[in-house]
């Protein structure tokens, strides 16, 4: 079990001061100049050698994206770009960092900045998150003020932070959307490659974290890559933000140790499952874009990215979605496949076509109305979708859907006879 004093984000637990004197109390900006002075080389090999595998979902392997950035700048500037724009159904725990833990982010970013060489940075915030935006923007202030960041502050690279404000459209969570929509343009995704460290932000070599990822990289270097990578497993290193919610007795955020079995994190934190961990009926481990698990793979499942890649599911953003027994899963996954109907940006056609025509499906499905034969045709069309789209939306899309036809297959059966043969809808088991 993590510590109280391993924990980065220990505000997470209360209510504590989010300003510059009291986040300076709990370490942030300490010993910065020197973490700065040990050079650009020494910081991406830190981050690297700590195992930090990008938190924004895909686990990306955090110091390797700072390495491809051009060692030298060259005719362009380079720019870091924060990915704050959280919209994963289920996600919310950059939120708590921009409340509780601003200075902590603020100085990553001007850390991060100066290991890739760019003088500025840009956070591009979701649209509905105008707490965090205020919240955050007082913090940059006083980090002005207190000559902590700025053209001439005392850390010797010179650095501007600047806050961008989304509209509300989930695919500018996309790196290459945010970017188009970051330049003023209509936020869809670009075909990659190339990668952003080639052409990113104005055609300039630029990385895009997120907000996880770079809040915790003053901290690993403050207490070593060592300290960082001795919590999870070889390939999943370090302490984790998890969000839980659904139906257990105390939803909750936490920051855990990666690798905890996912039934040890819901009943040290959460109080455990609504009626007892015997009435689970299934986990969506990591947000809405991976495959729901059901309860006998939950009963020892890891939570880190490669033990849930062996289940073909994900750790994500880390969204830990409970449900249980009294879950109608089919109308579950399909309130999910309208959210990627909605909010898909239309440029390509399977996405397109495709997410509105599985809602559809789904949708008569929740009530019976369809046909057997359409839950193989389901799941071929799921299959199309996956692997041929610009962007990852197509994949997330589909893979609910494969989940839910992999492991409740069952139900959507059960729907469909009892639709053909007149018999009322059967309610499953209800919470106690
Ligand atoms: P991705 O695997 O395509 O890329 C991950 C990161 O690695 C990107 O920054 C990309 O530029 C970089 N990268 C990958 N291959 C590279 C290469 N060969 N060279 C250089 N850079 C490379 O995934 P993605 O589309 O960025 O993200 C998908 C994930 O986003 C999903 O897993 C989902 O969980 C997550 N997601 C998160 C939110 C949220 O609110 N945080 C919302 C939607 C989706
Ligand atoms: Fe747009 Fe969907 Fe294509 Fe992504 S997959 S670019 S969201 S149409």
């Amino acid at each position: 079990m993590l510590q109280d004093k391993d924990r980065i984000f220990t505000n997470l637990y209360g209510l504590q001061d989010y300003r510059l004197e009291a986040a300076k109390k709990r370490g942030a900006w300490n010993g910065t100049r020197e973490m700065i002075e040990m050079g650009p080389e020494w910081i991406i090999q830190q981050v690297k050698d700590s195992g930090l595998r990008g938190r924004g979902g895909a686990g990306f392997p955090t110091g390797l994206k700072w390495s491809f950035m051009p060692k030298e700048v060259r005719d362009r500037p380079h720019y870091l770009v924060v990915n704050a724009d959280e919209s994963e159904p289920g996600t919310c725990k950059d939120r708590e960092i921009m409340r509780h833990d601003p200075h902590l982010f603020i100085e990553g970013c001007l850390i991060a900045s100066f290991a890739m060489k760019a003088h500025a940075c840009y956070i591009y915030i979701r649209g509905e998150y105008i707490f965090e935006r205020e919240q955050l923007q007082r913090a940059i202030d006083e980090a002005y003020e207190a000559k902590l960041i700025g053209k001439d502050n005392i850390h010797g690279w010179p650095f501007d932070l600047y806050l961008a404000h989304g509209a509300g459209a989930y695919i500018c969570g996309e790196e290459t959307a945010l970017l188009e929509s970051l330049e003023g343009k209509k936020g869809q995704p670009r075909l990659k490659p190339p990668f952003p460290a080639g052409a990113g932000l104005y055609g300039c070599p630029t990385t895009v974290n997120n907000v996880e990822s770079i809040a915790v990289a003053p901290t690993i270097l403050r207490r070593g890559a060592g300290w960082f990578k001795s919590f999870g497993r070889d390939n999943n290193a370090g302490t984790k933000l998890f969000c839980i919610s659904g139906h257990v007795n105390k939803p909750c955020n936490v920051e855990e140790e990666m690798s905890i079995p996912l039934k040890t994190l819901l009943e040290r934190h959460c109080g455990g499952v609504r009626g007892g961990w015997d009435n689970l009926k299934a986990v969506i481990p990591g947000g809405s874009s991976v495959r729901c698990l059901p309860k006998d793979i939950c009963d020892d499942v890891l939570m880190d990215f490669d033990a849930l890649r062996e289940h073909k599911s994900g750790l994500g953003t880390a969204a830990v979605i409970v449900m249980d027994k009294s879950t109608d899963m089919v109308r579950a996954i399909a309130r999910i496949a309208y959210f990627y109907k909605h909010e898909s940006c239309g440029q390509c056609t399977p996405c397109r076509e495709g997410t509105g025509w599985m809602w559809r499906v789904l949708t008569r499905m929740a009530e019976g109305d369809a046909e057997m034969w359409e839950i193989d045709k389901l799941l071929d069309v799921a299959g199309q979708i996956e692997g041929h789209t610009i962007c990852a939306l197509g994949d997330a899309a589909a893979w609910p859907i494969q989940g839910l036809i992999q492991h409740f297959r069952h139900e959507i059966e059960e729907k469909i006879t009892n639709y053909r043969t007149g018999k009322p809808h059967v309610q499953v088991a209800a919470a106690e």
